[in-house]
């Protein structure tokens, strides 16, 4: 496809060379999705030819093409196979990013050219326990002289069986204090050949990995140099939400190969195939399919090198990669779903990718944190980023149409903080917002006083009964507050509620 005007000719350069790369390997890949062999040849050649560097600094043996690079890669990677491109992706962030950011020179030096190089690598999180609650991670890894010693389990490993190096989070701490805070665990880089204790204990069926292998492994009494591991103790989980960024912005970009493999099926296929005297193409319940996935693979393509972007320009994007990797999953399915039933009997057996296209577009609502998981983060992160952008406007009764309308100006001018003022605020709130309470910072906005003053005016006027006071059950002190309909008589007269609009004055059930 076109490049984006902001990529560089090294970019482009490299996206065109992965393009032909990935279609010059892809007989011997389909050839393996039949065997259910790991396509170790395949693996070896990427890593020779450098494609694995894409998001590594060239000063450590990278091709220093940042996120952007690292999406090409799982672009065109999909394009071709879906489970050779998901060990290129679990492989690349199989500790990359979080080497990258938070790996001192030495470990950088160490480790970064090995997996530039092509070295097979696992991300390490998943446990009985711990799951979409990755905290809950119980492998140990325990301090003794100048090692720690790791035992415990993990599962649903992709490269299982196939990786040497792993990048895993181990429990360093019980204490309830640090647990709390999320400093119970800690981040490892090592290479199962180069210690004893690391096998596999078995090797799962998923859904879609034809020929990638997923697994459980064993920890047993594993020895890793301090030296190995990768930031401070207790520094493991905002570590691996660091990576998860990474790897959700990598596996987005995944469904943008297989939306355009989708196309490269469907399309040819569909001119094809006769039915009722012609192409199946010429049915229009299949061009509509047809445009939603070309829609999909427009706007997804569009909102995930937008992402890559932001990473190179080092912007926050925290909220953007569980963004594209929810959505993106999520239309990558939808669009599988139209893809096979375009194809009909040909879109759900072996013999076209696009079945497996359909069934690994299902697994990644899972892996690399669920589509619920990343909902989790989008809705805590939009009230921490988004706070300043998402604003009650101060509603209004507009003069001439005699209802509620808003207005962003500030209130001219402020009223004493007294329960004569303090009802009127709250009866007005009653005209602009009849269902709502106020909150205090609401009411502020209105009269001159501390919240202290506020909260003793809203007491007040609860005394009286002219106000219901909301009763925050964490703090036990009130937050919002409302007129009570006593209040609102006391306020004003019943005509002063009442607001019609011009086109009803002539109605005669007005009185
Ligand atoms: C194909 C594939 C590859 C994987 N690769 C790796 C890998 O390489 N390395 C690795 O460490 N792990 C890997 N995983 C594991 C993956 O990260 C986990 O499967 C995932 O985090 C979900 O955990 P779980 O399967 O235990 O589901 P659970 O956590 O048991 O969740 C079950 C359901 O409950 C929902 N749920 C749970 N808690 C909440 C909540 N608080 N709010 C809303 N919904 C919730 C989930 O969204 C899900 O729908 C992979 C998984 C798959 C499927």
């Amino acid at each position: 496809m076109k490049p984006f005007w902001w990529w560089t000719q090294e970019q482009i350069d490299y996206y065109n060379e992965l393009g032909e790369f990935f279609k010059s390997v892809a007989k011997e890949e389909g050839r393996t999705r039949y065997t259910r062999e790991f396509p170790f040849h395949i693996f070896e050649e990427v890593g020779k030819k450098g494609f694995l560097g894409a998001a590594i600094p060239k000063e450590y043996g990278g091709l220093g093409l940042g996120a952007t690079g690292s999406c090409m890669l799982a672009e065109q990677s999909h394009f071709i196979s879906p489970g050779l491109g998901r060990i290129i992706v679990g492989d690349m962030n199989g500790g990359l990013r979080q080497i990258v950011e938070k790996g001192t020179e030495e470990q950088k030096k160490k480790f970064l050219p090995g997996i530039a190089a092509g070295e097979t690598g696992a991300v390490v999180i998943t446990e009985v326990s711990a799951g979409t609650d990755a905290a809950g991670i119980a492998l140990t890894a325990e301090k003794k002289g100048g090692k720690y010693i790791l035992n415990g389990r993990k599962r649903f490993i992709v490269g299982a069986g196939v990786a040497d190096r792993f990048f895993i989070y181990a429990r360093t701490s019980n204490d309830p204090e640090m647990i709390k805070k999320h400093k119970h665990l800690t981040a490892f880089i090592v290479k199962a050949s180069e210690v004893k204790g690391i096998t596999t204990e078995k090797i799962n069926e998923i859904l879609g990995f034809e020929n990638v292998q997923n697994g459980s492994l064993i920890f047993d009494n594993v020895e890793i140099d301090e030296a190995d591991r990768i930031g401070e103790e207790g520094e493991g989980f905002k570590i691996m939400m660091q990576g998860l960024n990474f790897e959700r912005t990598n596996i987005a970009a995944t469904t943008i190969g297989w939306h355009r493999a989708m196309l490269n099926y469907i399309i040819p296929y569909s001119e094809r195939r006769i039915q009722f005297g012609r192409p199946t193409i010429d049915q229009k319940p299949n061009q509509d399919k047809i445009t939603h996935i070309l829609e999909r693979l427009i706007f997804l393509r569009d909102t995930v090198y937008v992402t890559a972007k932001k990473w190179d320009l080092e912007e926050n994007i925290i909220i953007d990669a569980s963004v594209i990797k929810a959505k993106c999953a999520e239309l990558a399915l939808e669009s599988a779903r139209e893809a096979t039933q375009v194809m009909g009997g040909d879109g759900i057996n072996n013999f076209y990718p696009i079945k497996n296209i359909y069934e690994v577009a299902k697994t990644e609502h899972i892996a690399g944190g669920t589509v619920e998981a990343c909902e989790l983060t989008i809705y805590r992160q939009i009230f921490k980023q988004m706070a300043e952008d998402i604003v009650w406007p101060r509603r209004v009764i507009d003069e001439v149409a005699g209802a509620p309308v808003p207005d962003y100006s500030p209130v001219e001018k402020k009223v004493p903080c007294d329960a004569k003022n303090l009802l009127d605020v709250l009866a007005e709130n009653y005209r602009v917002n009849q269902g709502l309470d106020m909150t205090i910072a609401d009411i502020a906005a209105y009269v001159d006083g501390s919240d202290e003053d506020i909260l003793k005016t809203i007491d007040e006027l609860v005394a009286a009964g002219d106000a219901v006071a909301h009763v925050n059950k964490k703090t036990g002190v009130a937050d919002m507050a409302r007129a009570s309909y006593a209040g609102l008589s006391k306020a004003h007269p019943n005509e002063y509620y009442q607001y019609w609009q011009p086109f009803i004055d002539a109605d005669p059930r007005r009185h």
